[in-house]
This record gives structure tokens, sequence and C-alpha cells, in this order.
């Protein structure tokens, strides 16, 4: 099955938490536009919902035969899942191998993609490209964001004849998802850890402190001992380990890795 996304929905913001948890594939080396052109953002005023996601998804399965689709629907604001982003999708013939890709709300042969809603889904269909490429290790240029009608294979204008890759390419330089900051960068540390054991957490790499502590040579009756909570928050020894936080599901404590690097 190809379509563990369908139902969740993400602001770009939720995007990069959720790719900082992920581990990025090996096979894939560009993201790819599209259009829905039917959806139109005449047929749908007030963007996706998720029954209009699961009937793509059922569109998909049972009248195309398709056992995945797409990795992403954009509309003006939020970020629709379709398929795992570290599986190959089916959006375009050519680039279903090595790339991730994004369906746009609009028809952009006949609405405008420059004013009103469809700037506004543009905006975010950039965001998102930006994130996915930082997740990949990727830079956006003509080669790494690809638009379907660069498929040799299809003859759709595709991702419609108002959107230029030029135009495309200067709104992911100027999106506010901010990946190329310096602050989203991983930090380094002298330990090697797993890469579920890193979460991108209130814009910060987070890191869970036991199992940093340890393979930094702490013993662990020692991080037991040192390591508190009190009512200003989570501290080691005396130091306050600022934005540190206890995680269920984990059944651990995190703090950003920035906090714990000058800590041994
Ligand atoms: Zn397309």
């Amino acid at each position: 099955m190809g379509f563990e996304n369908v139902g969740k929905v993400w602001t770009p913001q939720g995007l990069q938490e959720l790719l900082g948890t992920l581990t990025k594939p090996d096979w894939c080396d560009s993201v790819t536009l599209h259009h829905t052109a039917a959806p139109s953002l005449a047929q749908r005023p007030d963007g996706f919902t998720a029954q209009h996601i699961k009937n793509i998804q059922s569109f998909y399965q049972n009248q195309l035969g398709w056992s995945s689709g797409p990795h992403l629907f954009v509309d003006d604001d939020q970020l629709w899942g379709m398929c795992d982003f570290r599986r190959k999708g089916i959006h375009a013939v050519s680039f279903n191998k090595r790339s991730i890709g994004i369906e746009v709300l609009g028809d952009y042969d006949n609405e405008s993609a420059k004013t009103g809603r469809g700037f506004d889904c543009w905006k975010t269909a950039a965001a998102a490209t930006k994130l996915l490429l930082a997740w990949l290790g990727l830079p956006a240029n003509a080669k790494t964001v690809l638009f379907h009608r660069d498929d040799p294979k299809t003859s759709k204008t595709c991702p419609g004849k108002k959107v230029e890759k030029d135009w495309v390419l200067d709104l992911i330089a100027k999106a506010d998802a901010e990946a190329d900051d310096t602050a989203h960068a991983k930090p380094a540390l002298d330990v090697t850890l797993k890469s579920t054991e890193w979460r991108f957490v209130g814009e910060r790499w987070c890191i869970p402190v036991r199992v940093y502590l340890l393979k930094r040579g702490v013993a662990d009756a020692e991080i037991a001992a040192k390591l508190k909570k009190t009512p200003a928050g989570f501290h080691f020894d005396d130091e306050l380990l600022e934005g540190a936080f206890y995680d269920k599901d984990s059944a651990m404590t995190w703090a950003p890795a920035r906090e714990l690097i000058d800590l041994v």
C-alpha cells in the first residue's frame, strides 16, 4: 500500500518537524510539481478536506488501479499527505523512480498563480518544496525542481501554462520555511546518534539526554542523580536545560542538542 499518509495534514512547520524524524530515501534526487487542474480553485473554494483526499485516493486505487499516488497535496495554507515520503510514489511516468510528487490545488492553465488564492497555494507549495529539498540534502535548481511537463513522456502542460520554472525557484528561495537557516541544521556532535534519536521540536534539534550522556561517557548513576525536573524545568546538576521535555512514547527526557554539548 502506498497511501500511508492519507488523513494526515500539516502546516509547513509541522511537516518540518515530521521530516526531522524520518531517514531520507536514497532513491530521490528531485521534487516534481503538478497542478490538480480538476479540481480547480473555483471548485474548492475552502481548499481541501480530509474527505477530498480520501476521494482522490479512491479514484487512484479503484479507477486507475494505482498502488500509490503523489506524496503531497497543497492548498492555500495546508499540506495533505498521501504516500510515505520515504517510498516511491506514482505521479509522472519518467520521474516516479527518482522524485517526490507534489500536487498544487488549482488549474493554472486558466487560473492565476500569481495573485489571490493561486499565489497562496504556490507560496505554500514553495515552502513544502524547500523543506523536502533540505531534508534530501539537495539545492533548489532547475534539475532538482521538476515540472510534470519536463517529462518527455507526457504531453500535459502540468503544472499549468501560467507557471514558469524561474518564478517557482524564486518563490522557493524566498519561502518562509527557512530550511537553510543555520538554526535548522543539526548541530555537530562528537558522538553518533541514530536518525530516530533526532527530533526537530520547538525550532530546535533535540536528542535524548541519557542516550547522549552515556555515549559521552557519563555513568548511568550520575545521570540519574543529576537529571532532575523542578518547577523551572529540567536541570542537569545545576544547569537549566532550556527547551527540555519528557516524551511519553520514548519514555525519555529530550533536550535541544545545543544545550547538551557544553554540559560535559
Ligand atoms: Zn501533473
